[in-house]
């Protein structure tokens, strides 16, 4: 195997054994980057001169035997987070220019960690997408069925990991950003409890659902990420401050006694055959794997997707009315007067998914339907809350399809908004609800496209989630394919 197909774990014990070196990880993932990157496109930016002199720096300190948790791993960033000196475009033309005086804490973090960062990925227009597809800076193509859709917001993300272009990479998860694409492209992905991760440096698209989280190759992987990640931070005001464990000691427990908790309303009509297939052979390796799984109810999952497309819209209608051409990013250059200005570089600098939820955000925050639309929804999300609320008296975790579907193809659901809104069903309660959400790889379907299966817990309950993902993932002997390209 080429190194830049290894795990984080594995590659920790070649470079402790001194078998490899930062740079050779690093030239080995760009040499990749070269041959497939233009097919696939995961990256907005790539920072290969950044990046070598960065693993000749991991080089020095592994030859002093300073080893941190990533050192010399290569690590992709969405291009959602900031990076210091870095263009950071969100995906968006009103921010193709626009270079961040700071860092998120995430990329501190990873950088502290001894990560190696390769490059920016790409995704939709300001996160508002399922496929990847609403980029200004065109679309990214799932690295196993090139005329298909990587899933979105954080399909760049999700591609170069699937494509051994990175060796983990980090997401945002706002409706199923990072489960959604972690699921269609065949790797793990983990969206957080809200508060769990800093999201300072994060580009808001809708503040109190957005979350930032790990794609790895593996659930071990997953782990090693989050202990670098999680953490109260003080530049973050809804950064929790609650201890954080090590993730790792969750790897390779068992789930003997557990209770599985099966939403009935997970199992609708419009669910793919194979998706549904593979789901339920993944409840039957977790009962082999000692899981009891009980049938339980989330009553008032038929409103998540209403609810989120007002609360969502409502917040990023908020968030973006900071783009007026005033202090940074894109400014048109044919106007008259302020107004003019602020017209005509919203006109042109956002996309057309962008303008759409702008303006369904501002309709429900406008005067007189506030009530109606975005008081009512926050109702309805407290009653969805208490869904999940219940269900934990019942079972430990719970266990549904990441996604109705596979990948489905470009261009199918570009002109259809809410046949697009609908692939993230199965994932944007958990960020209404703000618990923890897991993608696994569960097969692949006859076509050879992969499929996911997502774990839930409650409130801070990471671990839970990386116990049985790691006992299904050693228990399931999914097959170890790789994207033919
Ligand atoms: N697909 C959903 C949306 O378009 C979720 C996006 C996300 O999680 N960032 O809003």
């Amino acid at each position: 195997m080429e190194l830049n197909q290894l795990t984080i774990h594995e590659l920790q014990e070649k470079i402790k054994n001194g078998e490899t070196s930062a740079v050779k990880i690093t030239e080995s993932v760009f040499q990749r980057i070269d041959a497939v990157e233009e097919r696939v496109h995961s990256y907005i930016r790539l920072l290969k001169d950044e990046a070598l002199v960065a693993a000749a720096i991991a080089d020095e300190n592994i030859k002093k035997g300073q080893i941190k948790p990533l050192t010399g791993i290569p690590i992709a960033l969405k291009d959602i987070v900031c990076t210091k000196g870095i263009p950071t475009t969100c995906g968006s033309h009103i921010l193709h220019n626009f270079i961040p005086p700071y860092d998120a804490t995430v990329v501190e973090k990873l950088r502290d960690a001894g990560a190696v960062f390769v490059g920016k990925a790409n995704m939709d227009e300001f996160a508002m997408g399922s496929s990847t597809e609403t980029s200004y800076f065109g679309p990214t193509r799932n690295p196993w069925d090139l005329e298909r859709i990587p899933g979105g917001s954080s399909g760049g993300s999700a591609t170069a990991v699937a494509a051994d272009e990175c060796i983990a990479s980090i997401g945002s998860d706002t409706g199923g950003s990072i489960r959604q694409p972690a699921a269609l492209c065949g790797v793990v992905g983990l969206k957080p409890t809200y508060g769990r991760v800093s999201r300072f440096g994060l580009i808001a698209f809708a503040s109190s659902l957005d979350q930032i989280g790990p794609f790895t190759k593996d659930v071990e992987d997953c782990a090693i990420m989050m202990n670098v990640l999680a953490g109260f931070d003080t530049k973050e005001s809804t950064s929790v401050q609650a201890e954080v464990p090590d993730y790792c000691q969750f790897i390779g427990r068992d789930i003997k006694g557990w209770k599985i908790g099966i939403p009935k309303e997970y199992f609708i009509e419009g669910i793919d055959p194979e998706v549904n297939a593979a789901i339920q052979k993944a409840i039957g390796v977790i009962e082999k794997c000692g899981g009891k799984c009980v049938e339980i109810s989330l009553p008032h999952t038929q409103y998540c997707l209403a609810v989120y497309y007002i609360i969502a819209p409502a917040e990023a209608s908020s968030n973006l009315a900071r783009y007026d051409g005033v202090k940074c990013g894109f400014r048109t250059s044919d106007a008259r007067d302020l107004l003019e200005m602020y017209k005509k570089t919203r006109m042109h600098g956002f996309g057309a998914e962008v303008k759409r939820r702008i303006m369904i955000g501002t309709y429900a925050l406008s005067a007189g339907y506030y009530d109606a639309y975005y008081g009512k929804a926050s109702q309805v999300r407290a009653l969805i809350k208490k869904d999940f609320e219940e269900a934990w008296k019942k079972c430990d975790v719970i266990l549904t399809p990441t996604t109705p579907t596979p990948a489905f193809k470009i261009g199918e659901k570009t002109d259809d908004p809410l046949q697009m809104y609908l692939s993230d069903i199965f994932t944007i309660s958990t960020n209404l609800a703000g618990i923890p959400g897991i993608s696994v790889p569960c097969g692949f379907t006859a076509a050879g496209l992969p499929m996911g299966v997502q774990f839930l817990a409650g409130h801070l309950e990471e671990g839970k989630l990386i116990q049985i993902a790691s006992a299904y993932e050693k228990n399931a002997q999914i097959e170890k394919r790789r994207p033919k390209l």
